[in-house]
């Protein structure tokens, strides 16, 4: 394939140039993703919102190939938990990834086993490196969209199932008017 160039449009809506693919998520696409499935349920009923897009050029998945997008993740909760991505382990787990923040603030929720969780704070101009064998998810905990830029080796496919098993064990919930990261044990959510 040829090269491509785009341009990142942060004002007045986020876009990335002429994106092969724009995939919205709606609430009804989390189910067995988030802490309160009645909350998300009400939410549902509500209106099906999309909590977030992926905006991705026509990278085939192929080895060699970089794929690179922008993730618009919107403000909101679902019940105490705040709006976040489903999360995923690579189908390949010797494949890294690297998010950096553009716009908004939250955290990236990592996992390589149940022990072994982390809450990393992601704003504009962070830059996150997700090595290989840890699950990822965004959250947003502002009140303005929070927009990733990413990228990973195009081949490396996304599981779900994996970590909606296992659920992550970290929760980013709102508690009296802020954000806080507990253990889904003691979240009571
Ligand atoms: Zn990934």
């Amino acid at each position: 394939m040829e090269p491509l160039l785009h341009r990142l449009h942060l004002d007045p809506q986020v876009l990335l140039d002429a994106p092969a693919a724009r995939r919205p998520r709606r609430a009804s696409d989390l189910r067995g993703f988030v802490a309160d499935p009645a909350a998300l349920e009400e939410l549902i009923r509500d209106g099906d919102p999309v909590i977030y897009e992926t905006l991705e050029p026509a990278v085939p998945p192929e080895p060699g190939h970089l794929m690179y997008g922008i993730t618009v993740l919107y403000p909101g909760r679902v019940g105490r938990e705040y709006f976040l991505t489903r999360g995923h382990y690579h189908v390949q787990r010797e494949t890294a990834e690297v998010y950096m923040g553009m716009r908004g603030r939250g955290y990236l929720v990592v996992q390589r086993g149940p022990g072994e969780a982390r809450a990393l704070p992601v704003q504009a101009g962070s830059i996150l490196y997700v090595a290989p064998g840890w699950a990822h998810r965004a959250v947003n905990t502002g009140d303005e969209p929070l927009v990733l830029f990413y990228v990973f080796p195009a081949d490396a496919g996304h599981d779900y199932a994996a970590i909606a098993t296992s659920g992550f064990t970290l929760l980013v919930v709102e508690v009296e008017g802020r954000p806080a990261v507990v253990e889904r044990r003691a979240a009571g959510v």
